[in-house]
């Protein structure tokens, strides 16, 4: 790719958590972020670093005017719905959005022969199967879904390899493990509306800015019987993005590359690390397990190392909990603003805009 003329990359759902890390690492690399993404769980503040253009995946019309417009060289693809308990009660929803949405945007990008393609995929695609707990998971492990969320990532996966090898469209699939942390400006963060991940839970519950966590089960077979992750700091993850953008790929190409550190940590050793950098306890209480969660999941990262040249820098569990800690309690982010904002009402700090 010609980076002397700033090429500009599409970014949807670049408005949203990981998007917009990226598009602000893609900014740091040279590249002109566009922001294509239709707000509906993203945030207009978060978009800082190149033109925002409001559209939906699905509107084929709008995608295109965003490519031609913006001369744009290569697409990162993360719009799309992520809620797994959402996806086992309206999977229909998900395979629009997420199947359809994508399929959408591959022919957009063929018309306006656009030929590079980083997508947006997830370690949902692996699910738990025959894996034991203790193993870590490489890019061509048994893949067993366990929610519909996950099945549209795979479907996604498998129709953007074929349609690699019919039109010569190169791709990476990324898949992310426990996506955390934020970018230590204090200027982007995570921002779920309903929040339903661990580690802002368990910082908000510390700070009795929410209700006291229910940890999902303490019967797994793991060394202390919660779950284990891999969690990976979202600046890291952004990173990976743009090395994923940056590899030689010939015509054709299509890569599944898993982003994680290949260190698991249960749900109790997240609680500990947001007890000891928020300096007080956090309220929780044992609960039954939440239905789709796989005991384990820890990515086996070396493709990432050998094919991306990429590794994780800033992904130890306490530089991830300062970093989301520092978000948490950021100014003019006081308590019960989370609780007040519904859809569309924005966490982010106007001093910031
Ligand atoms: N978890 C929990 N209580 C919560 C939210 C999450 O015990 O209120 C656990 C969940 O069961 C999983 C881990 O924390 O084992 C990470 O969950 P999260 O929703 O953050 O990410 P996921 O692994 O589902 O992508």
């Amino acid at each position: 790719m010609d980076r002397g003329s700033k090429p500009a990359v599409l970014v949807t759902g670049g408005a949203g958590y990981i998007g917009a890390h990226t598009a602000k690492a893609l900014h740091e690399q040279g590249y002109l972020p566009v922001v294509y993404d239709n707000l509906s769980s993203g945030f207009r503040q978060a978009v800082r670093w190149g033109p925002l253009v409001q559209g939906d995946i699905r509107d084929a019309a709008a995608l295109g005017e965003a490519m031609a417009a913006h001369k744009v060289q290569a697409v990162i693809h993360f719009a799309g719905l992520i809620e797994v308990g959402r996806s086992t009660v309206k999977p229909d929803l998900f395979w629009e959005v997420n199947v359809a949405g994508t399929t959408s945007l591959l022919q957009v990008m063929r018309e306006h022969k656009v030929e590079r393609l980083v997508f947006s995929s997830s370690a949902a695609v692996y699910g738990q199967g025959a894996r034991s707990a203790q193993q870590s998971i490489a890019e061509d492990a048994e893949k067993a879904p366990s929610s519909p969320y996950g099945d549209t990532k795979l479907a996604a996966e498998w129709m953007i390899a074929a349609q690699c090898r019919a039109y010569g469209l190169a791709a990476v699939a990324l898949r992310y493990f426990n996506a955390a942390g934020a970018d230590p400006s204090g200027l982007i963060g995570e921002a779920h509306d309903p929040e339903t991940h661990l580690i802002p839970l368990a910082i908000a519950a510390a700070l009795g800015e929410g209700k006291p966590l229910t940890v999902f089960g303490q019967d797994f077979q793991t060394p202390d019987g919660t779950c284990l992750r891999d969690y990976i700091h979202v600046s890291d993850l952004a990173r990976a993005h743009v090395a994923a953008l940056g590899i030689e790929l010939r015509a054709g190409a299509f890569e599944a590359v898993n982003v994680g550190t290949g260190e698991g940590r249960s749900v109790m050793q997240v609680v500990d690390a947001v007890a000891k950098a928020a300096g007080c306890q956090v309220p929780h209480s044992v609960g039954a397990r939440r239905a789709g969660d796989p005991p384990s999941l820890v990515a086996d990262p070396s493709l990432a190392r050998d094919l991306l040249g990429w590794t994780p820098r800033h992904s130890s569990l306490q530089e991830i909990v300062a970093d989301a800690l520092r978000w948490e309690t950021r100014p003019a982010y006081g308590k019960g603003v989370r609780a007040s904002s519904g859809r569309g009402s924005s966490p982010f700090t106007s001093s910031a805009d």
